[in-house]
């Protein structure tokens, strides 16, 4: 018997048809064990994030009735899945009162911690409608709080996790209880803070709770079910022709997911590349088929990739003296990005402007950050960009992609090329 960790995410537990295919995948591998981590719901996070909003703009009754909305949706589904309502209603109810009491915590703390307590709602909400299907279906099947295994810094929404912490619990909790049982269900996302708090581990963090698992439990196989096929050389949401990659290696993985590419969390790779642990990205629809292998050998030869990052800032800065763009310049514009938590794609020096491209990080944080360089830099700022991001590209699929774009920036490496696009000035055809 092998242990083995799975990730499903938010799309693969969306609904009662889904959570049925998630038990006849699990019944696929009836002579392994499995840490089985879940994401939220579908768009439940999304909807949290609502509530978070509310709580903070017009206060706790307020967004309790936006809250209700999304447990209906989970008693619906239980409902659907034939689950008493009654027991899974007692266990939401347990859940929201004891998230209720820690924001009393939190707003002591930050807006962050308040949003880390009510956002975390989703993963637990998920995972004990899943358990509870589980075992009415299967055997040797328990629920684990993943707070009790997962410990972070104090940094909320963004959580570090402690690995130290995390290995001691992961040893005295979670492998005494996988030894007992078959399945051990766990939720994705969250962790617990230093100060005692709930935490969350960053946007699609799901992913990386499942590369943590894998590394405190020694795991030889963490395999990550999702509705593409495998990892693809471009979103096949955007491009025709797509294709699968047998195999990749962690660096190419790394180098991918750091450009944007959202098939894997960016943060996923690395505690497995340690280990030495085989990442399998595979279809819930198409449980058959291949998907992709990370791992230590790559391919060869890979087929040219195309990530694209939307939104994207372009910024042209120089100093308002017109003095050289030194040393002292860029460590104060890293300072500030790093104070913002600006997330930078890609960057290019010359005598008199530095010129940066980054992540729309959503008004805020950015009008801070233009309100603080302003003081000492002239700045051209460009917005609504795509960044596209090639690896082992061709000219002839550069052409292609810049056709009727207008290109302001363009950054050549070895094997990566980065290209930042507007759209070209059209005509409009009258009628
Ligand atoms: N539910 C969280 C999110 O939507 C985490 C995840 O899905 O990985 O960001
Ligand atoms: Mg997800």
């Amino acid at each position: 018997m092998s242990l083995r960790i799975f990730k499903f995410g938010g799309a693969s537990v969306r609904d009662a048809d889904n959570i049925r295919n998630l038990l006849r995948i699990l019944e696929r591998y009836k002579n392994d064990k499995i840490v089985l981590v879940v994401s939220a719901m579908g768009k439940t996070t999304n909807a949290l994030e609502e509530v978070v909003k509310e709580y903070l703009e017009s206060g706790a009754e307020k967004s309790r009735s936006l809250l209700n909305e999304i447990i209906e949706g989970h008693l619906n589904t239980a409902a659907e899945l034939g689950l008493s309502s009654e027991d899974y209603k007692s266990d939401l109810d347990a859940l929201v009162q004891s998230a209720f009491t820690a924001i009393t915590q939190a707003e002591k703390k930050s807006k962050s911690a308040v949003y880390d307590q009510i956002v975390s709602l989703g993963e637990l909400f998920s995972t004990k409608l899943v358990a509870r299907f589980l075992q009415s279906n299967l055997n040797k099947v328990v629920w684990q709080d993943v707070r009790e295994l997962i410990y972070t810094d104090n940094t909320y929404r963004e959580g570090v996790v402690n690995f130290k912490k995390t290995q001691d619990n992961v040893d005295s909790v979670l492998k005494v209880l996988s030894d007992k049982n078959r399945i051990v269900i766990t939720q994705g996302f969250l962790g617990r803070s230093r100060e005692g708090l709930t935490v969350t581990l960053g946007r699609e963090g799901s992913d990386f709770t499942a590369a943590i698992l894998a590394f405190c439990m020694d795991v030889e196989d963490v395999y990550i079910w999702k509705d593409v096929p495998g990892v693809l050389t471009a979103d096949p949401r955007k491009f025709q022709n797509v294709e699968k990659i047998d195999r990749m290696s962690y660096k190419e993985a790394i180098e991918m997911t750091y450009y944007g590419a959202q098939v894997i969390h960016p943060k996923t790779i690395r505690p497995l590349q340690n280990k030495g642990i085989r990442l399998h990205v595979k279809s819930f629809i198409h449980p058959d088929s291949e998907g992709t292998i990370i791992s230590m050998d790559g391919l060869l030869n890979y087929p040219p990739i195309v990530v694209i990052q939307e939104d994207v800032i372009l910024m042209q800065i120089s100093s308002r003296d017109f003095s050289f763009i030194a040393e002292n310049h860029l460590s104060q514009i890293f300072t500030l990005m790093n104070k913002y938590r600006i997330k930078l794609c890609s960057m290019r020096n010359s005598a008199i402007s530095f010129t940066i491209c980054i992540k729309n990080p959503g008004s805020e944080e950015f009008e801070k950050l233009l309100k603080e360089l302003d003081k000492d830099f002239l700045m051209d700022i460009f917005q609504n960009l795509q960044l596209y991001t090639l690896r082992y590209a061709n000219e002839n699929l550069i052409e292609n992609l810049t056709k009727n774009k207008v290109v302001l920036f363009e950054e050549r490496m070895k094997y990566t090329i980065q290209i930042a696009v507007r759209p070209a000035l059209e005509l409009i055809e009258k009628a």
